[in-house]
């Protein structure tokens, strides 16, 4: 596989505009592990090739590190084994006999730890016909819902209970008269080593900058004025601070003698 950065995801190749990093370094970088070390878990699960000779390490880290640069190139499909083995044979590793059974152990350790095919991919492989297992998952928020597509991938059944009348959990759009606001997450802090980045590609979410700054609009539409928005900010982490301090004092709500939270002080408070 030739390095000329045609199928390397848009932001790998800004960030190769710099001059920084190339194709297979981002891709080990994205995964959150170093492009020329084997991790602490990489070292336990492959010691014979962490303690052995330089030769069979370096095949390790250029296998691996080929193989998370083939999912980032397109993770909007499942990255099969076959394709795998045949992008190896094209490129610059020779693929002995015995570097064939290394590829399935990187590939499938890969695979089995979350670092590729994970998120909203297409499958390319048929389903396990048999099932391995049923798993209950408690709650709709999105580490569950990704949790759940997850285990089906690996073949169990799943049922997730959720309590609210909802998914999403703190994830959450409110829609009213064509208008549209994000009550919960909306912000992607850093895409680098995030495998949000992942799920924004594979759902096709479009992100935009956020800008130094960032004013904020009254129902009318008019900017907040300044002064306005540094008193309510002012007020806002008075409050929060009394509520801080009162649920630190306060042990337990005096009628249920349960602990109080934040939120509870907040609406006593209130009312
Ligand atoms: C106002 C707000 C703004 C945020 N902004 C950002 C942001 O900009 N960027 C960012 O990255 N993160 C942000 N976060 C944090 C982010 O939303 C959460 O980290 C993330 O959504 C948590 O997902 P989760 O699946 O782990 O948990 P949750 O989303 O909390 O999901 C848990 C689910 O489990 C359900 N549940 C709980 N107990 C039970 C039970 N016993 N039985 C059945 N169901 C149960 C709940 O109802 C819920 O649906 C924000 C959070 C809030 C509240």
């Amino acid at each position: 596989m030739a390095d000329d950065g045609k199928s390397i995801p848009h932001e790998f190749r800004a960030r190769r505009v710099d001059g920084i990093i190339n194709g297979l370094e981002d891709a080990a970088n994205q995964s959150r592990l170093s492009h020329d070390r084997m991790s602490a878990e990489e070292a336990r699960l492959f010691a014979e090739i962490s303690k052995g000779d330089i030769k069979r390490h370096k095949a390790y880290l250029a296998i691996r590190n080929n193989i998370l640069r083939l999912w980032f190139d397109e993770p909007r499909y499942q990255l099969t084994f076959d394709k795998v083995v045949e992008t190896l044979d094209k490129i610059d590793i020779t693929l002995l006999s015995e570097e064939r059974v290394l590829v399935g152990k990187v590939f499938f350790y890969l695979e089995r730890y979350g670092y590729i095919n994970f998120g909203v991919f297409r499958r390319q492989t048929a389903s396990p016909e048999q099932k391995k297992g049923r798993v209950i998952i408690i709650g709709a928020g999105i580490a569950g819902i990704i949790a759940a597509r997850q285990l089906q991938y690996f073949g169990f059944d799943t049922i997730i209970l959720e309590s609210r009348a909802r998914v999403g959990g703190r994830i959450a759009t409110f829609r009213k008269n064509g208008y549209v606001a994000d009550l919960g997450a909306m912000v992607v802090t850093g895409l680098g080593g995030n495998p949000v980045s992942v799920l924004q590609t594979q759902t096709n979410l479009d992100l935009v900058p956020v800008k130094h700054k960032c004013p904020m609009y009254e129902c009318s539409s008019v900017v907040v004025p300044k002064a306005k928005d540094e008193v309510v900010e002012r007020e806002f982490n008075r409050l929060l601070e009394a509520c801080s301090y009162l649920s630190h004092m306060l042990d337990s709500n005096e009628l249920t003698k349960q602990p109080l939270s934040l939120g509870d002080v907040f609406e006593l408070l209130i009312r």
